[in-house]
């Protein structure tokens, strides 16, 4: 079956949006209308009539369904199938790899076979049909590379104009991609968050409607469905652990914002995964947060690191990513770029798998919980690799040879 055959959806089928909820204050918003943040400047989160939902539709249908992340139709806000914007939002695999801590059961969740080579497709797929089914065709965004990415590819395939601001090192790949996907992309002179402020500004003044993630209520959704798709593949189970590369945090949030779900609807039991956010050391403003026992994160000053995608200064859902890492009884942890960029080249070389450097990231992360008992190395985990690898600079291989010279076969294997 096509992975674009929605067959088993027909058009007009309810969803089971009842509101739009304040992550901060409770209040309450209509769905069905367009929204960015609540009153007091927060995230909305998107609340389901999970009574109905649960008499509606069981897991054993869902696994009938063709493999991709539309299969959890009822969990998502897309009220008529027909406004869907898809690519191929296929299930990703779960690879297992060597233990980087010695002993353990590590599958890797592999992002980077997502349409856009990374996990940014499921948020952008959502937060666009959205749009698309509200009405909104001018969408704008600050960018790291990878949302940019996707907002190009998904507002394109939508016919929607999109506007994208990165900071002036982003991978070339990424702001090439970008462009070449359809959408007008500016470099700028600052991080992310100065990007943020540039569209903010284009909201007040061109009435772009900002798609920056946690801003609008559905790029969310499109990322619960790690969650929900993590819990399928391991039989309606979690791992005991998940590392997962903390940028906005908007997977982290989604994820556990999914387990809670699947448990409402009865389809998961009372066993949560602990919820580990890893950050580069050269930016780690949720780390410093969790060590210092507060509620929110300070912007962190001069942030550099080689995972372009985590450098994040200053996060929206910041207390949504602690609330989640206490609540898991998970934690947060920095690791230093020799260490992402240590750990990328062991497991391409050992296990055969380019790792982003956020999903290397998250490795080296598990590594050193292993090592300081923060883990059990008897914990089956789940590291996230939310990019591909082939989207980053990579070390140079410069080794040639001359065919017109004779060639010392003994040489090549030294
Ligand atoms: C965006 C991004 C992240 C961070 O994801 P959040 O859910 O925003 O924290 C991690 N890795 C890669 C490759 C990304 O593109």
């Amino acid at each position: 079956m096509a992975i674009t055959d929605r067959s088993n959806l027909s058009a007009d089928r309810p969803t089971f949006v009842d509101y739009l909820e304040c992550s901060a204050t409770g209040e309450r918003y209509e769905a069905d209308v367009l929204h960015g943040l609540s009153d007091v400047g927060k995230p909305l989160l998107v609340r389901y009539d999970l009574d109905a939902l649960s008499a509606a539709v069981t897991k054993d249908e869902v696994g009938h369904r063709p493999s991709d992340m539309w299969r959890f139709r009822e969990f998502l806000p897309v009220r008529r199938t027909e406004n869907i914007v898809s690519l191929g939002e296929t299930t990703t695999p779960l690879i297992p790899i060597t233990s980087p801590g010695g002993g353990g059961e590590v599958l890797v969740k592999d992002e980077g076979r997502l349409p856009t080579g990374s996990f940014k497709a499921r948020g952008l797929t959502m937060a666009v049909s959205m749009a698309k089914e509200l009405g909104v065709s001018r969408l704008a965004m600050p960018t790291n590379g990878n949302a940019g990415a996707a907002l190009a590819a998904y507002g394109s395939r939508a016919g929607m104009e999109t506007f994208v601001f990165c900071p002036e090192d982003t991978p070339e790949v990424n702001v090439r991609e970008i462009a070449l996907q359809g959408a007008r992309v500016w470099r700028v002179n600052g991080l992310i968050n100065h990007c943020g402020q540039i569209v903010k500004q284009g909201t007040e003044t061109m009435g772009w409607f900002d798609v920056s993630t946690l801003k609008e209520p559905y790029r969310i959704e499109g990322k619960k469905t790690m969650g929900l798709e993590l819990a399928e593949q391991l039989g309606w189970e979690v791992p005991d652990v998940i590392f997962y590369p903390t940028g906005g945090g908007t997977g982290l949030i989604g994820m556990w914002k999914a387990f809670a779900e699947l448990a409402a609807v009865g389809w998961l039991g009372a066993d949560r995964p602990r919820m580990v956010a890893v950050q580069a050391s050269g930016c780690a403003p949720i780390v410093k947060a969790f060590e210092d026992g507060a509620d929110h994160a300070e912007e962190w000053q001069d942030a550099h690191t080689v995972a372009s995608g985590i450098r994040v200064p200053a996060a929206i859902g910041d207390f949504l990513i602690l609330d989640a890492v206490r609540e898991s009884d998970g934690f947060a942890i920095a690791v230093t770029d020799d260490e992402i960029n240590t750990a990328q080249n062991e497991i391409a070389g050992r296990d055969g798998l380019l790792l982003s450097p956020e999903g290397a990231a998250t490795a080296a992360a598990y590594k050193n919980a292993v090592a300081s008992g923060q883990v059990s190395p008897d914990d089956r985990v789940v590291l996230f690799n939310c990019g591909n690898g082939l989207k980053y600079p990579m070390p140079p291989s410069d080794a040639a040879i001359d065919r017109h010279e004779p060639v010392d076969f003994q040489a090549l294997t030294v």
